[in-house]
């Protein structure tokens, strides 16, 4: 028998777009959303081709554990997924390509209306030339298509900006609760779990939603909820969200390598009862604030001689160094060459007996070119990096052996690890983040076996944080430089914690935000 409701629901849930009309019992939702995090310290620019642009159900994908075919989120509503599009963090997005992507989603969006709710699936911290607050700015367009009745519920990385617009124009927000991302999937199931639950229960949207600014603007690299004290304040992110009269709450630290007024710490609260919201909302804020302080590195700091002198003195191994300020995750070009520099004109690791230190990684597609040529094993001589970001140190010449060459990945197109001395630099195409074990063990290197092991990256993803006989964090330069004060901030608020000093307390009662109903976007 339920065999039989399950196959029926299913014919149902296949056929229903093609009958669908506003009176159907099941709810429209629409998914939409462009997500990208970009520095606007870095010289590198994105473009519509550094972006995944999925249509239609090809969405589906990007939600393996919740919106398969036949899943209980699926069959619970028409799904008229529209478009999204994610890219790797990377530089300020060009006007252009936002324009052109927004509108594909538009135009898309368009086709299927009318929309009774819709997935707003963003990063939040996009920066576009020319144009502040872009996640505002699209959702303002996007409810200019829906109307008004529509409701919105935005998903969004806890580095992400909640400006007051995208406060308003969204119904139900929230945010991941750990760093790393461990929760990605979990918060977008909850995000539409809201969703359904208002659709379904006919609560529409919540009759309150709480905002409150705090001035802080820290690196994630000092807010890893793997440590205290943001460890305890997502804890209690978990602990507020349940309570009665409570719908969501959750707790934005920002992005600190864009340079625009919405970038700072956010608290945002919504629910139905208005004392429950409020105690939460200003519980949080002030945690928030009381712990300031208390945000250190996730790991211990140096300048990058400091880190290598100490991992080529250490006797644990594998030694991991981030050479963080031009961590590609985070936004930067990912193809400084200052740091590999450094590295290749230390003296231990000139020859190939030497101390084994991996390098991950260096975009050089002309030497990906040459190694091509000459296969594995064979000798290459060629400049990588500094295409893009060139400010700290020119293109480095590397001379040595073609040590493996793998073809065919998604973001690096082609690797090649380059054996010179005893230093394995691998060299890439396209720039990718080196995060998982895997993505050595396919070019034949075992990081496990390392003496150190050098990655552009900031805060240690889990697969190389588990296998880290130690670590440390080195301050490199770049467009996430992670020493805030050099940055050259002038359009954040002021005071900001920590780059301003003796900052007064701040006014932490909550701000009520307007219903979207109340908001006119024309
Ligand atoms: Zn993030």
């Amino acid at each position: 028998m339920l065999k039989h409701i399950i196959f029926l629901s299913t014919l149902l849930i296949a056929y229903l777009p093609l009958f669908a009309k506003s009176n159907d019992p099941l709810p429209r939702i629409g998914i939409a959303g462009i997500g990208i995090e970009s520095s606007t310290f870095s010289p590198a620019l994105s473009t519509e081709a550094a972006f995944t642009i999925k249509r239609g159900e090809q969405i589906y994908t990007s939600y393996p554990g919740f919106m398969q075919t036949g899943s209980n989120v699926r069959s619970r509503a028409v799904w008229l997924p529209a478009v999204t599009a994610r890219s790797l963090p990377g530089g300020a997005v060009t006007r252009e390509a936002y324009e052109t992507m927004l509108g594909y989603m538009l135009d898309s969006l368009k086709k299927n209306l009318p929309y009774d709710g819709l997935f707003f699936d963003i990063h939040g911290a996009m920066s576009v030339v020319g144009l502040d607050d872009p996640e505002g700015d699209m959702i303002t367009r996007i409810r200019k298509i829906t109307g008004p009745k529509t409701i919105i519920s935005t998903s969004m990385d806890l580095h992400g900006n909640v400006s007051m617009r995208l406060a308003q124009q969204s119904d139900l927000i929230t945010c991941y609760r750990m760093a790393p991302h461990e929760d990605a999937q979990e918060t977008k199931q909850r995000s539409v779990e809201q969703l359904l639950q208002r659709l379904e229960s006919g609560s529409g949207k919540p009759k309150y939603k709480a905002w409150i600014p705090v001035p802080i603007l820290l690196p994630g690299e000092q807010t890893s909820t793997r440590i205290e004290p943001a460890k305890s304040l997502y804890e209690n992110v978990r602990t507020a969200a349940v309570k009665d009269g409570v719908i969501e709450a959750a707790v934005w630290m920002g992005y600190p390598w864009a340079d625009e007024p919405r970038n700072h710490g956010v608290i945002m609260v919504t629910g139905d009862d208005k004392e429950a919201v409020t105690n939460a909302a200003e519980e949080l804020a002030n945690h928030f604030w009381r712990v300031r302080n208390e945000f250190h590195f996730v790991a211990p700091t140096g300048n990058l001689k400091e880190c290598l002198d100490k991992a080529v003195s250490s006797e644990k191994h594998p030694f991991f160094i981030s050479d963080s300020g031009d961590n590609p995750t985070a936004g930067g070009a990912g193809d400084v060459t200052w740091s590999l520099q450094q590295i290749l004109a230390r003296k231990e690791f000139k020859k190939p007996n030497g101390p084994v230190l991996m390098y991950a990684s260096i975009p050089g597609p002309d030497m990906i070119k040459k190694a091509l040529a000459a296969g594995v094993g064979g000798k290459v001589k060629g400049l990588v990096g500094a295409e893009v970001d060139s400010r700290y140190a020119p293109p480095l010449l590397i001379e040595g052996t073609v040590y493996a060459i793998r073809e065919g990945d998604a973001n690096a197109g082609v690797e090649a690890v380059i054996q010179t001395g005893s230093v394995f630099v691998i060299v890439t195409q396209k720039r990718k983040p080196y995060h998982k074990e895997a993505d050595f063990t396919n070019l034949k290197l075992e990081p496990r076996k390392a003496a150190i092991v050098v990655v552009k990256i900031g805060y240690l993803e889990p697969e190389l944080y588990n296998m880290r006989a130690d670590w440390l964090l080195a301050l490199t330069p770049g467009g996430v430089d992670q020493d805030l004060a050099r940055l050259p901030y002038k359009s954040i608020q002021r005071p900001m914690f920590p780059v301003d000093k003796n900052i007064p307390e701040p006014d932490l009662k909550v701000r009520w935000v307007k219903s979207s109903d109340e908001v006119a976007v024309n």
